[in-house]
């Protein structure tokens, strides 16, 4: 199902309605993938008149970072791209959660796949959304036979929109397979990360991620959560996950802006301990969850409120 854009867009350096900001079906990053883009939520503060951005500043970091894998050549810097983030929220004046997609992307009309001396752009739109993944049920996900996209050859580090179709893959697997979601095993066989999410399990009380050397995108959510795990109190370790772990973890969740922290209950039909959320994936989303909200937090400097209405 198409999903609907909020009335108003970023578009070639200015707010229009979204409507209006169409490209040519020769655009380079149509035809090459040659893309890097965003996705951030914005939650409805429970006074109604504020939408709450987490960590702004690392999100457009990181998309300008990916633009720059791509040589991509923006006549803005991150304060001009906030602004354009800020300015098109407050212009669409949601009055309810919302996802927000920059996209840089390489407007020219060039034939070539090549990255320089292409006219690069960036474009912005928002949509409607809330949880789109049940985060009251446990996920059941397959190990994917699609091995994760290596950094010398699309670096997961860059979140290029060409380098989704190895996402999508994997996804497509799973989900016909009858599981929610896929993990992936990058070149050397240990885990990667989900199709569109980091993972984190639990082994007697430390809490586990893989490092940010094994294909992974370097998710704002992942490093959020090593730093409310730390201050908990539980150890964490960024370290090469092997596949077999996975079936004897205490606790697995994956976690990322989309699915936010969703509980793993089964992995290749192997139930994940009791099956059930655990104690420390239950912990972390109370943090994560009064957070992103919006609601009194020892990390508030993480949320940017953006006044609408
Ligand atoms: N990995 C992949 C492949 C993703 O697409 C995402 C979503 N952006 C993540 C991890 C999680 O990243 P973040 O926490 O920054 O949203």
């Amino acid at each position: 199902m198409d999903i609907t854009l909020m009335p108003y867009a970023f578009f070639e350096g200015e707010i229009v309605p979204s409507d209006n900001a169409k490209v040519s079906i020769a655009t380079h990053a149509l035809q090459y993938g040659t893309g890097a883009f965003g996705g951030i939520r914005g939650y409805l503060d429970k006074s109604g008149t504020a939408i709450n951005i987490f960590r702004l500043p690392d999100h457009v970091g990181r998309l300008l970072q990916s633009g720059l894998m791509l040589r991509a050549e923006l006549p803005m810097g991150p304060e001009d791209v906030k602004n354009a983030i800020t300015e098109l929220v407050k212009k669409n004046a949601p009055d309810r959660n919302v996802y927000i997609r920059p996209l840089i992307y390489k407007a020219g009309i060039v034939l070539s796949p090549k990255l320089t001396g292409i006219r690069d752009d960036l474009a912005i739109y928002m949509i409607p959304l809330d949880d789109y993944v049940d985060l009251s049920a446990p996920l059941k996900l397959m190990v994917s036979s699609w091995q994760r996209v290596e950094d010398n050859i699309i670096p997961s580090r860059g979140k290029i929109t060409g380098a989704y179709i190895n996402s999508s893959f994997a996804k497509d697997q799973a989900t016909e397979g009858g599981y929610d979601d896929a993990i992936m095993l990058n070149r050397e066989g240990k885990v990667s990360e989900g199709s569109g999410a980091n993972l984190f399990l639990v082994r007697n009380g430390t809490l586990i991620t893989s490092p940010v050397t094994a294909d992974i995108l370097e998710g704002i959510t992942r490093r959020s959560l090593v730093e409310f795990a730390r201050d908990l109190g539980v150890p964490v370790e960024e370290r090469a996950i092997d596949r077999s772990e996975l079936y004897v973890a205490d606790e697995i969740f994956l976690c990322g802006t989309g699915v936010q922290i969703a509980a793993v209950g089964s992995i290749d039909g192997r139930q994940i301990a009791d099956g059930q959320r655990g104690t420390i994936t239950k912990h972390l989303q109370d943090v994560y969850f009064s957070l992103v909200r919006g609601e009194d937090s020892p990390y508030s400097h993480y949320v940017t409120k953006i006044p609408i209405g």
